[in-house]
């Protein structure tokens, strides 16, 4: 790409991304909005803008492992999951709240890395 090209492409990603987020808040204002897929709705329209923030406008991942396994977490869809540890290549299983979005991850490794974002 082009630096232009670039430019254009990362404004489309930050459009993409603030779209998501806008979305998201729309369902949390609305009066039905205590139902559990609407909310289930908001944390994967945070999740989309979380995935398309560190995969397309976050510094290069690769060079960093646990920008890496964020950027994977991210993006995916799911609420749950597991990905291979950064630190020990164990497994990594992580959740995400439904109701908040936060992210809690766990290594299996006794002592290893444990997060929550
Ligand atoms: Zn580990």
């Amino acid at each position: 790409m082009t630096p232009s090209e670039r430019a254009a492409f990362n404004a489309g990603i930050e459009a993409a991304r603030q779209m998501a987020l806008t979305a998201a808040v729309t369902l949390k204002v609305r009066d039905d909005a205590r139902q559990v897929r609407l909310q289930a709705a908001a944390a994967a329209l945070h999740g989309l803008a979380a995935g398309l923030h560190a995969v397309f406008i976050a510094p290069p991942a690769g060079t960093d492992p646990m920008h890496r396994v964020m950027a994977t977490i991210a993006a995916d869809p799911a609420g749950s999951g597991a990905v291979e540890c950064p630190d020990c290549k164990g497994r990594l299983a992580w959740a995400r709240d439904s109701s908040n979005g936060h992210l809690h991850a766990q290594c299996e490794t006794p002592g290893c890395l444990k997060l929550m974002q």
